[in-house]
């Protein structure tokens, strides 16, 4: 059975501490998840969900190392998170064309993505070799980046003039699973409520993607600018 994107009934048992061994990539978002039903169901009926969990994330991964390492790859995952998303459509998003707050914040992407944007870049696709340089020196959680939202030097090297992205089709698996339910002004300042839409099949297939042994995640600018200099 290959994956299906749904966390089925599975009638097996896992230990949180099996689980914990066999799948030490989980996003963030993914272990806050877990932690939720830890907290919420009855231990043994916990111990059920984990199996299922366990089990979908090595379909998951099993789907995403069929492909070949490197583009074709990436975008297997950007497909398969494409589809969870559409399933989730009926949820209403404030985001739209042309707000572009979020293109101002460090955003990381994967080796294997890198080999997509250097190809868009190589391929002649312009972006301001002067920014991606600045951007590609800065630290992971580089303190520049928390600055108010909107800077010019803080905006993504793909963002066009018109605020949308101008890659749009072959944007990052992190640009797509932005998605913000409060209104677009909230996007502006750091210190706004924001509420921002989490799909845990999303996750599920950002930590399975992540259990790939060859894959390495960094910040966009730093690992475009490493690809184009290879
Ligand atoms: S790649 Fe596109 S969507 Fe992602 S941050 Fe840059 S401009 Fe925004």
């Amino acid at each position: 059975m290959g994956y299906k994107g749904g966390f089925v009934h599975y009638s097996q048992s896992m230990k949180r501490q099996d689980f914990n061994k066999a799948h030490g990539r989980c996003t963030k978002s993914f272990k806050d998840f877990i932690q939720y039903y830890e907290k919420t169901l009855e231990p043994e009926v916990f111990e059920k969900f984990l199996s299922s969990v366990d089990h979908e994330i090595n379909l998951a991964r099993a789907e995403i190392m069929s492909a070949p390492e490197g583009i074709e790859r990436a975008k297997k995952l950007q497909d398969l998170v494409e589809t969870e998303i559409e399933k989730e459509k009926n949820i209403k998003i404030s985001c739209f064309k042309g707000c572009s707050a979020c293109c101002h914040m460090e955003v990381e992407i994967t080796n294997y993505e890198s080999e997509i944007l250097a190809k868009l870049v190589e391929n002649g696709h312009v972006v301001n070799r002067d920014v991606l340089k600045e951007q590609s020196l800065r630290e992971l959680q580089d303190k520049k980046w928390t600055k108010r939202l909107t800077l010019p030097e803080n905006r993504c090297i793909f963002l066009g003039s018109d605020g949308a992205c101008s890659i749009y089709e072959n944007r990052p698996v992190m640009c797509r699973r932005h998605s913000v339910t409060t209104p677009p002004i909230n996007c502006e300042t750091m210190d706004s409520e924001l509420g921002v839409r989490f799909f845990p099949r999303v996750d599920l297939l950002i930590t399975a993607a992540n259990e790939d042994p060859k894959l390495r995640i960094g910040p966009l600018a730093k690992m475009l600018q490493m690809e184009l200099l290879k």
